[in-house]
């Protein structure tokens, strides 16, 4: 039978495409010091703590303000909910492309997660997003979903227009630019991920930024610095900015504490990463326009391209299905399987988390016909940015292989 027959010819090892890149050297000395001194909380040294070293760093390195690290980036969206005072049950529109953390992170706020279509492209659906703003939306949540960047410029002049406050779920876009400025610094607060599977990795770990004193002072003091370990937490450069200090007096005692910090251990793990970044960036963009070229080449495969004033950092590729019958998508993705390269096709993988209809915490759970449409025919790849390109070809011959021979089987 012609079954998988070319991609079982593919004797040549798929790459692990799960591992991630070592922690840079530089960090086991650092490791090493913590284990001796026992210092893993933040807030025991007078100043200078990793975690505070951190957030000065990776603020200037965005060029933001002010940042603040802490457990997760859910933990991240979360507090900037909290950051902005929403009343209980407001209304928080969330793109219905996104990973379950984020209407997740709504629903602990109190709010309620409203979704919006996306399109074939992963990115927000801006007729659909418009029609929803007006619907009594408090806030906004953009995930830019696998590191894909909806028309920052639409929604920014529609939510200004508003008075409507941008949070940017920049999880998997540390290193992507808009017009230039880094992605996570257009909203009004950016939250990031240092999970495993994102551009710096350590474990779990996640950090805002943000201009805005008054909601920083907030964010803070929620994230666990009880009594006055806020006077820990410094302005850009490290300054003891009057802004922040005026902020801080103000929310004193006003807030509840939430303890979502991050541990000086998380932080050592980090920062060493930070110099590593643009090179990641560059691989990964080099990465992944490879293999979206090769793809490209298939009458069956789609890559989408990027927005015009988007430069991406992609560490996994997205790409529709074209033209395939149930049947023929079935047996690509087995075909796939057995040669070694996981793709995962959203809609289609059980209980996905980036399925909306497995948001069954969700009350009222709407259908939206074209982002299902889209998840039932998007494919989800990891492309580590450490591959070399013998080894994209790998899995760029494994994904053309299994496809052509998907498309032939059922035709004949
Ligand atoms: C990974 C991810 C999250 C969640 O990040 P955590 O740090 O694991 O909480 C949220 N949104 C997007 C788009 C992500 O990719």
């Amino acid at each position: 039978m012609t079954q998988a027959s070319s991609v079982q010819a593919t004797a040549v090892k798929a790459p692990n495409v799960h591992d991630a890149e070592p922690i840079p050297e530089a960090a086991r000395q650092a490791i090493d010091d913590l284990m001796q001194s026992g210092d893993l909380f933040r807030y025991t040294a007078p100043e200078n703590a990793p975690v505070a070293l951190l957030e000065q760093e990776f603020a200037a390195l965005l060029g933001s303000k002010y940042a603040l690290a802490v457990s997760s980036c859910s933990a991240a969206l979360f507090l900037s909910l909290k950051a902005l005072d929403l009343p209980r049950d407001a209304r928080v529109l969330i793109p219905g492309f996104t990973f379950a953390a984020v209407p997740s992170a709504v629903v602990h706020a109190d709010c309620i997660p409203v979704l919006c279509e996306v399109g074939d492209n992963y990115r927000i659906d801006m007729a659909d997003f418009e029609a929803r703003l007006d619907d009594d939306i408090q806030a906004v949540i953009i995930s830019h979903m696998r590191g894909h960047t909806s028309d920052m410029d639409a929604i920014l002049a529609l939510c200004d227009a508003r008075n409507i406050p941008v949070i940017e779920d920049a999880a998997h876009s540390l290193g992507t630019t808009w017009h230039g400025r880094n992605i996570g610094t257009l909203g009004k607060i950016g939250c990031f991920s240092f999970q495993s599977y994102k551009m710096i990795n350590a474990g779990e770990g996640g950090i805002l930024i943000t201009d805005d004193a008054d909601l920083v002072a907030r964010a803070v003091i929620m994230s666990g610095a009880y009594e006055h370990n806020w006077q820990k937490h410094k302005g850009p450069r490290g300054d003891n900015s009057a802004d922040l200090a005026q902020a801080f007096a103000k929310w004193q005692n006003q807030l509840p504490l939430y303890n979502l910090r991050m541990s000086n251990l998380s932080a050592v793990v980090i920062r060493p990463q930070l110099p590593e970044l643009a090179r990641r960036v560059r691989d990964g963009l080099k990465n992944h326009d490879y293999v979206a070229g090769r793809l490209n080449q298939s009458p069956n495969f789609h890559v989408p391209a990027p927005l015009a004033p988007e430069q991406r950092a992609p560490d996994s590729i997205q790409f529709n299905l074209v033209d395939l019958t149930d049947a023929q998508i079935t047996a690509f993705a087995e075909a796939t399987a057995a040669a070694g390269v996981k793709v995962q096709i959203f809609g289609r993988s059980a209980d996905n988390a980036r399925a909306f209809w497995n948001w069954q915490f969700i009350k009222d759970l709407p259908e939206l016909p074209q982002t299902r449409a889209m998840l039932m025919q998007a494919c989800d790849v990891r492309l580590p940015v450490r591959l070399s390109q013998a080894e994209l070809d790998i899995i760029a011959d494994i994904l053309l292989n299994a496809v052509n021979d998907a498309a032939a089987r059922a035709a004949a």
